[in-house]
């Protein structure tokens, strides 16, 4: 680098009172928000030109579409977030319940609107398997109780002691933790599709049902309990809200600002250089980028670095995914705002996503249809999609997916105008993929893998990257690879832990 690198931050006297967050994903921007309104000052570099991660939005042709996240659960945890900075939610952004909160479609055409009512549940239950209205009812009462125990007291607690793992033991224990989510669910009912239906969930959050621990039935009852929701204007405008939020209290955001490095001094973290060559000085760094980039990348010119590097990239990563953004000439009202089009297998085709090396000929979809909740997010009278095809990531398939790509878009879009949408490839207005390797480039996420480790038990809690180094004090994560996971609720809840330490770190 010829030019001679800038220090782009004032100085502030007061040791512990400067933090940088590198990446501004909502975990990034929530404990931005968090500090910032703590009375430190925050900085929040960004690689790519918008916030959000991989709630990024892409604007093509009058139509807006939300790259990631769209089923937004647990809205009292971003009202926490406006209330933490003395604000109001409702004074940046609108929440727009939405229901059912998924229609689930079967290739036999049955189907099942999943919704926050119980009389109807139970009537629809019945039609699959009576025996299983009853079966629900347990399975919700074990969900409430795992809710309890997994999210409200655990959820915003870092792992740092091996001890925080054995204390949160017993319960674990008691919730019959090492369960998968679906040995779980047919523990309760019976019914194959009915199964899938209350355990495919983890999913949502990069889990394999088969494998991820059964905490993660949690999601049912935190559903029920607060609604789906869906902002106005799409995911997109709850970023720029919470974008908009640390702004107003005076937090910096810089957009296309990728760190290269963050810089060591007597075993502390004491700058970030940006590839540009700008460099902010930090009492405090926090990285909410792919853990396995930010030792590797970041740090990987120390040893804690690299040997951390090493040691992640045994662990196993979850899967990624496969996305086709599409306008439609026309709006589809009779398509739900949330549908999962599960196709003929479920536990054989699930298995090749997370450990096939190859992609499975078949597939299962979630397709995105906002506009039945608000038209804004496309051209008056047409309609602005998303479909999603779970698929394995790169280390365990390392397809070519510049040529697939294309080839597997025009698969998906064939069997959804058969199945679902007919006529789509005459109505469409404007289409657009990402692939796994747009997350490894774009998104820096190891093997391309949409949700970071797997949410296995021997990965969650104590096992998975802490919330702050074991060995660099002034270094801190938060995000998809840290306690307690992915899903917006998760990455939320980890910025609060984060915070936590955070805040008690510079007091002290
Ligand atoms: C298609 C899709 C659909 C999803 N749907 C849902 C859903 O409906 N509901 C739900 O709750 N969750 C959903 N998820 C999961 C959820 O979106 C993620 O778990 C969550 O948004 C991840 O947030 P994060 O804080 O880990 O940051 P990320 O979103 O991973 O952001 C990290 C940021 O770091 C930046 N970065 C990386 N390297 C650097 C660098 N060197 N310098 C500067 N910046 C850098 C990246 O550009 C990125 O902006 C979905 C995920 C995907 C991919």
């Amino acid at each position: 680098m010829s030019a001679a690198p800038l220090d782009a931050t004032r100085d502030t006297a007061a040791a512990g009172r400067r933090a940088v967050v590198v990446g501004a994903g909502f975990g990034g921007i929530a404990l931005a928000i968090r500090l910032q309104a703590a009375g430190i000052e925050t900085v929040l570099l960004e690689k790519r030109d918008k916030p959000g991660g991989r709630a990024y939005v892409y604007e093509d042709a009058g139509y807006t579409f939300d790259a990631g996240p769209t089923v937004i659960t647990d809205p009292s945890a971003l009202e926490e977030l406006f209330a933490a900075a003395g604000r109001t939610m409702a004074d940046y952004v609108e929440l727009l319940p939405v229901s059912p909160f998924y229609r689930l479609c079967w290739e036999d055409g049955r189907f099942f609107d999943y919704v926050n009512d119980q009389a109807e549940l139970d009537r629809q239950i019945l039609e699959f398997e009576p025996a299983d209205v009853e079966g629900y009812r347990r399975f919700l009462a074990y969900s409430k109780d795992v809710f309890r125990e997994g999210y409200e007291k655990l959820g915003t607690v870092p792992f740092l002691n091996f001890r925080d793992m054995i204390r949160a033991g017993p319960q674990l224990a008691r919730l019959q933790a090492w369960k998968s989510v679906y040995a779980k669910v047919a523990d309760f009912i019976k019914n194959e599709q009915l199964r899938q239906t209350f355990s495919f969930h983890s999913l949502l959050v990069g889990g394999n049902p088969f494998a991820t621990s059964s905490i993660y039935a949690l999601i049912h009852a935190l559903e029920r309990q607060w609604g789906v929701w869906f902002a106005r204007g799409g995911t997109g405008a709850l970023v720029a809200g919470l974008v908009k939020l640390f702004t107003d209290i005076g937090g910096r955001i810089e957009l296309s600002a990728e760190v290269a490095e963050i810089e060591m001094a007597n075993g502390r973290a004491s700058a970030v250089r940006l590839k540009d060559g700008r460099r902010f000085k930090a009492d405090m760094v926090a990285s909410n980028a792919d853990v396995v980039h930010t030792y590797g990348g970041l740090l990987g010119a120390s040893a804690r670095g690299a040997s951390e590097a090493k040691r992640l990239t045994k662990k196993r990563f979850s899967m990624s995914l496969f996305v086709i953004y599409f306008g439609l000439k026309t709006h589809r009202p009779d398509i739900r705002h949330h549908t999962v089009c599960f196709g003929a297998r479920y536990r054989e085709l699930i298995s090749e996503i997370f450990n096939g090396a190859d992609l499975p000929g078949d597939f299962s979809l979630y397709l995105h249809n906002p506009c039945v909740t608000d038209p804004s997010l496309a051209p008056e009278g047409a309609g602005a999609f998303y479909v999603l095809s779970p698929v394995p990531h790169l280390g365990n398939a390392d397809i070519d997916w510049e040529r697939e790509g294309p080839i597997y878009r025009d698969r998906i879009l064939a069997y959804l105008e058969e199945r679902y949408i007919p006529g789509l490839r005459d109505d469409l207005a404007t289409c657009r993929i990402f692939t796994p390797a747009d997350f490894k480039s774009e998104l820096n996420a190891h093997l391309g893998s949409a949700f970071s480790l797997d949410p296995v038990l021997t990965q969650s809690a104590w096992f998975r990257p802490h919330n702050r180094d074991d060995k660099i004090a002034n270094l801190y994560f938060v995000g998809a690879g840290t306690h307690p996971g992915a899903g917006v609720p998760g990455v939320v809840g980890s910025a609060k832990a984060t915070a936590g330490l955070m805040i008690a770190d510079r007091a002290g």
